[in-house]
């Protein structure tokens, strides 16, 4: 007999082990299947350490999202009792016209956040490990940090099972068929009814989407770490996360010195080179060994000592590097997300309860309306005729 759900969650990577924990803590009976093992390595999900922040330079409509991913998360670590949120700070650096300067700055404006702003002589006499350009400034968003992506899927999955969820992994799922009275979900192992079904499969989410084929499209992307030269000016408490808009060279990220690896960096997005989600990922190379070796010795030189480690992950970039959470036009027992695009971890655990909510009560009060299948169409249309033109 083929097991019956309430919701089936396909995909427990961040998003969908947030949302299987919503789901099981409001009482409904879910199954989770995942290919892999959690936070595993093909995934966008795992390399210890994930910025967040939230005077949002990208748009200011994120802010309200972001508050409440905020206390989700703080109520994720009271569950758990452990840590999966250091505050450190986030530095935004740039010129002052800069796009990540310039929108963080109208994002603390227009929600009242707290910002500071440091020249180059206050950076180096407050955050010495930095090295700014003397047309540069930095905003200090006070209440940025960074996340643990392991602990908080790990978090995620091990409140589910306590609450009574089923978890399959090493389980891919082939198909989804919806009717007028449930999905049918096949897998290479079995076959199991819901009632919905949650997408949440990352850089493999068109095998499951096909409306998604065109439009998401998973990249590479390199980071780096380096133990520093000076282990002092590197430390978490001395050195804030960071983001730094490097104008035509496009914008960097980088981490303090949190575990033996030492400081971590990366550029967002990397070259944009499109990979096969059903490939292992491409090897580190020269050419991304020179970039961020470059980046650092120009712009970290006290974290610029020897390189221990370099891997490659994944990005799901969608065309206007926002998110989409919606479900699948014309079916509304499928539930899709694929809020990546290089910056969605932070929202995990907003995303948890935006999925519960959808495939639970058919909608959310929270503001996803940017995130739907009409929104990215609306985005592609005129560069359909453009491109007609
Ligand atoms: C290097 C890097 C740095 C980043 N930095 C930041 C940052 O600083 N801040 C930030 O907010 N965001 C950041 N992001 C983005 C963020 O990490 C992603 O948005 C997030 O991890 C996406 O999670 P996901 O659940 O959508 O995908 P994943 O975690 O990849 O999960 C998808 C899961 O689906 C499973 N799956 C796929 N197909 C099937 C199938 N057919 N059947 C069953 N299971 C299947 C996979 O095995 C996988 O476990 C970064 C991403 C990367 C790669």
């Amino acid at each position: 007999m083929t097991a019956q759900f309430d919701v089936a969650v396909i995909g427990l990577g961040a998003m969908g082990s947030a949302a299987i924990s919503f789901l099981s803590a409001r009482g409904v009976k879910a199954i989770g299947i995942d290919a892999h093992f959690p936070a595993h390595a093909l995934s966008s999900s795992h390399g210890d350490s994930r910025l967040i922040r939230l005077g949002y330079f990208e748009d200011p409509s994120y802010v309200p999202l972001l508050q409440r991913a905020y206390e989700n998360w703080r109520a994720l670590e009271a569950r758990l009792r452990a840590d999966v949120l250091t505050i450190t700070g986030v530095l935004q650096i740039g010129k002052p016209d800069s796009k990540i300067v310039s929108g963080t700055r109208a994002s603390c404006e227009l929600h009242l956040l707290p910002y500071e702003e440091l020249d180059r002589k206050a950076m180096a006499a407050r955050f010495p490990a930095f090295a700014l350009d003397e047309d540069e400034i930095a905003l200090l968003d006070p209440q940025g940090g960074y996340l643990r992506p392991e602990a908080a899927v790990m978090g995620y999955l091990k409140l589910a099972a306590t609450d009574g969820a089923i978890l399959h992994f090493g389980e891919k799922v082939t198909a989804i068929e919806p009717d007028d009275a449930g999905v049918t979900i096949s897998s290479d192992v079995g076959r199991y009814r819901a009632r919905k079904v949650i997408v949440s499969t990352g850089s493999w989410i068109a095998e499951l989407v096909p409306q998604l084929r065109e439009h998401a499209n998973p990249i590479r992307q390199v980071v780096a770490w380096y133990q520093p030269r000076d282990g002092f000016v590197t430390q978490p408490h001395r050195m804030p996360a960071f983001l730094r808009d490097e104008g035509e060279d496009g914008s960097y990220f980088g981490f303090p010195a949190i575990g033996v690896d030492g400081v971590k960096i990366g550029r967002h997005a990397h070259f944009m080179e499109p990979i096969d989600p059903n490939r292992p990922n491409p090897p580190v190379n020269d050419r991304d060994t020179a970039l961020l070796d470059g980046f650092i010795g120009r712009r970290l030189p006290a974290a610029a000592g020897v390189r221990v480690n370099a891997v490659t992950c994944r990005y799901t970039m969608l065309p206007s590097e926002d998110f989409l959470i919606d479900f699948v036009p014309g079916e509304p027992r499928v539930v899709v997300a694929s809020p990546c695009s290089g910056h969605g971890f932070k929202f995990t655990s907003v995303v948890g309860e935006i999925l519960a909510d959808l495939a639970i009560d058919g909608g959310t009060p929270l503001p996803i309306s940017a995130f739907s299948f009409e929104e990215m169409e609306n985005f592609l249309a005129p560069r359909k005729i453009q491109a007609r033109g």
